[in-house]
């Protein structure tokens, strides 16, 4: 049996951080969105073993990866005895704050969720994935959401209105805890608006959600690296209607009405930035690659 699932990549139009919390997680606030730049997660039942593959050598081929990780938990949750060779064919680019590793995970567990017939309904799914990563309940729905708590609360959101993305990763990664480790949550000079962002999305407001675009990391990651300031400078600069970074970067985003604009930014940014792509907002999941279980 095989199954294959899209894993997409998410951004943050929003994120807040309120307090530390005694547990050291920060308690957040997020309005995360999906686009239209995915890694395909493929799955081969296998008689008990769990195996995995991925196309880049950028993640690590073993228990390690996320996607592993769900595979393992699934199995154990339920007590399934089957086994999975998961093979990642990665597009996301990896630390880059586009919860590559939580969109693999959260796909494995909705993947294998079906190819075990185990029948979990996405909460269900969700609730494991929090025992992975905050990213992963929001990636097990892949939908316009607000994320509270460390990003596991989650309130749906209908889809933001249809636009351009262009993300730009310069080459080198960011460490989310690094990130996390750096920020101070009395010194954060300016807070998003989340609720006027959650009411610019539910109106469809295109121009209040570029006025409400905001991250607390960023100022952050920008102090660790300049070149992720320079980015948001040059997208501007290059005629974004709006840019900021995603979750803990460095990938910037900048949204723009038109395709042709999307492509004079993409076109603008070559040999600036090693990785840019141009790709449509999502904002609902997308059927699977192969709606049907298929027999090999
Ligand atoms: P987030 O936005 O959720 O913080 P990110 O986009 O910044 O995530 P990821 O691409 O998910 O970062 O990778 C973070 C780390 O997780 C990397 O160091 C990578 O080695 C590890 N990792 C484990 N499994 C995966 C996977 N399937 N894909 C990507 N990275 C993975």
């Amino acid at each position: 049996m095989f199954v294959s699932e899209k894993a997409p990549a998410k951004i943050n139009l929003t994120l807040d951080a309120l307090f530390k919390r005694p547990d050291g997680y920060h308690e957040l606030e997020m309005v995360m969105t999906t686009v239209d730049l995915f890694d395909r997660i493929d799955l081969y039942e296998t008689e008990k073993a769990i195996t995995l593959e991925s196309s880049s050598g950028l993640v690590p081929q073993d228990e390690r990866n996320l996607a592993y990780r769900a595979a393992a938990l699934l199995k154990e949750k339920t007590g399934c005895k089957k086994g999975v060779h998961i093979y990642i064919d990665k597009r996301i680019p990896v630390a880059a704050g586009l919860a590559g590793g939580s969109s693999d995970a959260a796909a494995t567990l909705r993947g294998c969720n079906r190819l075990w017939k185990l029948g979990l309904c996405d909460a269900e799914l969700a609730a494991i994935g929090a025992e992975i990563g905050s990213d992963v309940p929001f990636c097990v729905y892949s939908h316009t959401a607000l994320a509270q708590g460390r990003g596991e609360i989650l309130t749906a959101l209908p889809a933001p209105p249809s636009c351009w993305v262009v993300l730009a990763k310069p080459s080198h990664g960011v460490s989310t805890a690094d990130v996390f480790g750096k920020l101070r949550v009395d010194a954060i000079e300016e807070h998003p608006e989340t609720r006027s962002m959650i009411e610019a999305v539910k109106q469809q407001d295109y121009e209040g959600i570029i006025r409400y675009l905001g991250n607390v990391l960023e100022p952050v990651t920008m102090d660790m690296h300049e070149d992720v300031r320079k980015l948001k400078q040059k997208m501007l600069q290059f005629g974004a209607d709006g840019v900021l970074m995603s979750g803990s970067g460095p990938t910037v985003f900048a949204l723009v009405k038109q395709e042709s604009r999307a492509t004079r930014l993409v076109n603008s940014l070559r040999g600036f930035c090693q990785q840019v792509f141009a790709v449509r907002m999502l904002g609902v999941r997308r059927e699977s690659v192969l709606d049907e279980i298929r027999t090999k």
